[in-house]
This record gives C-alpha cells, sequence and structure tokens, in this order.
C-alpha cells in the first residue's frame, strides 16, 4: 500500500496526464521568446501514453479511480501549472547542459515518482551518461512494472538509465549512486521537483549536506511550494487540505516563508556557489512566455482568472543552484 506521501506522485501524473490531454503540453516553438526547448518533447504524448497504459493494470481499482479523478478534475489554472512546472525545470537544464560544451554531465531525479525526464533526456544527449531516478522501492516497482510491460518503453531504458529505490531519509545515498554508476566527478543535475517540501527540515538539510560534501561540480532545480508569511492563506487553505484529505503535511512550508530563507538552505551550505537563482513560476510565465504562448495556453480552456493564475503561480518556486 502507498503511504500518503508516495500517492502525491499519482497526483503529479494525473495533473500532467490532464496537462497533456488537453494540449497544454508539449510545448510549442512559438510558446517561448528566445529559446527552443521542443526538441526534448518529440516523443511526449505517446510517452506518456504508453506509460499511462501500462500503468493501469498494475494499480487497484482505488489507485486507478483515483488517477482518472485527478485527470477530469484538473482545473486550467492547474493545467497552466504543470506546463510551467515541466518546462521551467527543462528551460533551467537545458541552458546549463550548453554551458557544458558536450562534455559529460548526469542526471539524478530525486523522489522522481513517475516522472519520465529520463526518457527525454537519453536520446538527445549522447554525453548524458547517466540518468538515475531515485524514489521509494514500492514507487519504483510499479514504474518499473509499467515500463517493462511495453517494448515502446523499454527501448528507451538503456544501460545509461537506473532506477535506485532508496528512502532518502536513510543515510549513505553517495554510496548507492556510486555503486550505480553515478562519478562524482563529473558535473550533475540534481532535481527535486515537489520533493524537498514533504522531507522532515533535517532530512532536506542533510541531503543538501550530503550532496555538496560529494559532488564537484553541479546544477541542483529544485521546485517547490513557498509560503510568503507565516499567515500566509494560500498556503494554510493548501496545507490544510493536504491534512483533511490527506492526512500529509509539509514540514518546512512555514519554517522557509520567504523566498530569501528558502534560498539559504543551499547558498549557507554550497561554500563554492557560481551562481544561483530563485524565481516564481508566475515570474517564469511572465518573463520567459511569448504573447503567442500566453494567449495559447489561455484558450485551450478558454481561462479568465488571470489573477487566480497569478496568486497560484506566485505560491511555487525554481530555484537553480550552481557549483
Ligand atoms: N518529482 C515527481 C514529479 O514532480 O512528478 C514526483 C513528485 S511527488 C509530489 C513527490 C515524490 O517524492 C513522490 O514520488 C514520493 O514518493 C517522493 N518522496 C517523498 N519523500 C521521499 C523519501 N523520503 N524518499 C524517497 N522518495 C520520497
Amino acid at each position: 500500500r502507498f503511504t500518503p506521501v508516495q500517492q502525491t506522485d499519482f497526483d503529479a501524473l494525473g495533473c500532467k496526464l490532464a496537462s497533456i490531454s488537453h494540449g497544454y503540453l508539449p510545448p510549442q516553438i512559438k510558446d517561448f521568446n528566445d529559446t527552443n526547448i521542443t526538441s526534448l518533447y518529440e516523443n511526449y504524448n505517446q510517452l506518456y501514453q504508453e506509460f499511462h497504459a501500462h500503468l493501469k493494470p498494475c494499480l487497484s481499482r482505488r489507485l486507478a479511480s483515483k488517477l482518472n479523478t485527478t485527470i477530469a478534475h484538473s482545473l486550467p489554472v492547474m493545467n497552466i501549472g504543470t506546463y510551467l512546472r515541466t518546462v521551467s525545470i527543462d528551460f533551467t537544464i537545458i541552458q546549463y547542459i550548453h554551458q557544458l560544451n558536450n562534455s559529460p554531465f548526469q542526471i539524478v531525479n530525486l523522489g522522481s515518482g513517475t516522472d519520465l525526464r529520463a526518457f527525454h533526456y537519453l536520446p538527445q544527449y549522447a554525453n548524458l551518461t547517466k540518468f538515475i531516478d531515485v524514489d521509494y522501492p514500492i514507487s519504483l516497482d510499479f514504474k518499473s512494472r509499467a515500463i517493462d510491460g511495453s517494448s515502446y518503453l523499454t527501448s528507451f531504458s538503456t544501460s545509461r538509465y537506473s532506477m535506485v529505490p532508496w528512502d532518502l531519509s536513510k543515510g549513505s545515498l553517495i554510496d548507492i549512486l556510486i555503486a550505480n554508476g553515478i562519478d562524482v566527478a563529473i558535473p550533475t543535475i540534481f532535481i527535486t521537483e515537489c520533493v524537498m517540501c514533504y522531507l522532515e527540515d533535517s532530512v532536506a538539510n542533510q541531503l543538501i549536506q550530503t550532496i555538496k560534501a560529494n559532488f564537484l561540480h553541479g546544477l541542483w532545480i529544485s521546485y517547490d511550494p513557498i509560503a510568503y508569511s507565516e499567515n500566509d492563506r494560500f498556503i494554510a487553505m493548501m496545507n490544510s487540505n493536504l491534512i483533511e484529505l490527506r492526512n500529509l503535511s509539509m514540514p518546512t512550508l512555514l519554517k522557509y516563508n520567504s523566498i530569501d530563507k528558502y534560498s539559504n538552505r543551499w547558498v549557507s551550505v554550497f561554500d563554492n556557489l557560481i551562481a544561483y537563482k530563485i524565481l516564481s513560476l508566475w515570474d517564469f510565465y511572465m518573463e520567459k512566455l511569448s504573447n503567442v504562448g500566453k494567449l495559447r495556453l489561455k484558450n485551450l480552456q478558454f481561462l479568465d482568472e488571470i489573477e487566480e493564475l497569478k496568486l497560484m503561480q506566485s505560491h511555487y518556486i525554481l530555484l537553480s543552484i550552481r557549483w
């Protein structure tokens, strides 16, 4: 049985499938002002359709129906949010990869859940020497069963890809990454997409320290909800929904209740920092999307609640730090 925190991955997947079915994802070339990330999404629809089809038989009736409910009830603002979360992470990763000038690099997706990013990146970059997904054993067991059931999906699963079943609150993550082919001397991209918010403070901080202590160069991208004060109403509502519906809490949300406090968790540890940037997803929407792109997203389901989109997306941030 999945614990409440493990079930959050089905929400993420349901939202992604909803965004795909309504045409938000994959992004289109015209969506952006300058950067083109669309080559990453060449097989996007087929990847997720196949995955969904082969995941279904692995799910209990209850989980399958919850997933269907998430897909059916995902509101336009949420679908745009899923789009922004997905493309902003890829944007940041691609900028970093370009700076590497074809030298080898690795990606570790911590708390990857069912995310299929590995299968977008591996065919695109021959210099991507290793892509590792880390999550609880039960989560990766489901993921690998769905992948193994599809010849299309297994064709993406090369020796450069590994799933590492692991509880991030346990020690020696580094040993297990090295045992799975990670080289600490090669630039490494760490992704925590809606994961740090579910970790206890001590666990999250230990993770940051461990990665800083072991990896010489890298990029860490962390996406999370953020509160702006102790009485932030949006976050209070989100928290009480989570507790009521899921018996789940986000332990550090009110502790790191500003952009500075959030980024300081990394900045205070990485004394060899080259650069860092933190922005809200609303900022990303305003800065990076073209007018044509904004219009495309709004028209897909006739969104007129732009203030609601602004409120919601101001409460999600993307931190990237480079060392
Ligand atoms: N990153 C994926 C995405 O954005 O699509 C999944 C996000 S989901 C909201 C959070 C994920 O973090 C779940 O898959 C959960 O199992 C994983 N997770 C949370 N705590 C974890 C821990 N202590 N060890 C391993 N995985 C963890």
